[in-house]
């Protein structure tokens, strides 16, 4: 029996890779499905699969079993009819990179980042990139949103790819773990990732050329070993990240400082808006939620805003 990890996937063929370092061409065997989930693609980057050789010389390999996923993060298809689109399985965490300044990261992002992870239960490390490029006013900034988000229980780490600051801390993170890395184009996510992984050369690694010939017309990510044990996935389009549908009443679950004082609110349906008796409301007015918290919550209730 073969075993082994999918570490990238066309959509219609996926690269295995065993332990021994092998890369395998694999392709499913017939009617493979799996049960109870129904998605435009049964296998993403991520699985662990059984597979049997197909052929030595071709390196081609069946594949016809995939071991039951610890997580997964699925895109919710755009059209209405068509099913769901699993872009990654088994993550231990997911790092996302924002920087205060060029580009700036707006929290409004961060937030839909962060509530989306908690949809899927996939802790987030937040990494404040380019802080050579803070004014002594907005390090005092940055020290309290990094408090706030603390608090809330995502670690932060403040990292300079130009001027080597906290690589080491960036690179502690992701040992030993499979780990999703997003942020906006230009945050300084192949920088970061070169200077631990200098052989990898991110930018130069196709990810579009390779994928988008099948009938979907969804990317696909790709995942990377940057050391014995230590992997990440790149997702082409972080926005993908966004769409998720979350219930208006279940939004509340997602935020942790909230998620602690539903109980309290007078109304069991209570949606934290204008409700008499919230027990949000007024953590809000009394300063024990975050402002920014609260009005990135109000814009992902808007509804369109995280389905876009
Ligand atoms: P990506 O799109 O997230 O992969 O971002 P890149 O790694 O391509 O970086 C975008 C730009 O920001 C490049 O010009 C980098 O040289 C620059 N950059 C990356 N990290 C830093 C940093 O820590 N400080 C400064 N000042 N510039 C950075
Ligand atoms: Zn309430």
């Amino acid at each position: 029996m073969n075993k082994g990890l999918i570490i990238r996937s066309t959509g219609s063929w996926y690269e295995i890779l065993t332990e021994d370092k092998h890369v395998w061409k694999g392709r499913l065997k017939g009617k493979f499905k799996i049960k109870g989930l129904q998605t435009s693609n049964p296998i993403a980057v991520g699985d662990r699969v059984k597979f049997d050789i197909e052929d030595t010389l071709e390196n081609t390999a069946i594949i016809y079993e995939i071991e039951q996923r610890e997580n997964y993060i699925i895109r919710k298809s755009v059209h209405k009819t068509a099913q769901g689109h699993i872009l990654a399985a088994n993550l231990d965490q997911a790092v996302i990179i924002v920087t205060l300044n060029y580009p700036k990261t707006s929290l409004g992002f961060l937030d839909r980042f962060l509530v989306t992870a908690e949809s899927f239960r996939i802790p987030v490390t937040i990494v404040f990139n380019k802080i050579d490029l803070l004014s002594e006013d907005e390090k005092d900034h940055l020290a309290d949103l990094a408090a706030l988000y603390e608090e809330l229980g995502y670690p932060c780490v403040f990292t300079s790819a130009l001027e080597n600051i906290g690589i080491q801390s960036f690179e502690e993170v992701l040992k030993n773990k499979i780990t999703l890395i997003s942020g906006h184009s230009g945050v300084g996510k192949s920088s970061l990732v070169n200077m631990i992984a200098p052989e990898l050369d991110l930018k130069t690694t196709e990810i579009s050329s390779y994928a988008n010939k099948g009938v979907h017309t969804t990317t696909f990510a790709t995942m990377f070993e940057i050391s014995e044990g230590t992997f990440i996935i790149d997702t082409p389009g972080i926005k993908e990240l966004g769409l998720i549908d979350i219930e208006r009443e279940e939004l509340s679950h997602f935020f942790p400082e909230m998620r602690d004082r539903l109980g309290e609110c007078k109304f069991h349906n209570c949606l934290h808006l204008n409700e008499p008796k919230c027990a949000i409301l007024e953590a809000v007015a009394e300063g024990e939620i975050a402002a920014s918290r609260y009005s990135s919550y109000l814009s992902m209730m808007d509804g369109d805003d995280n389905r876009r």
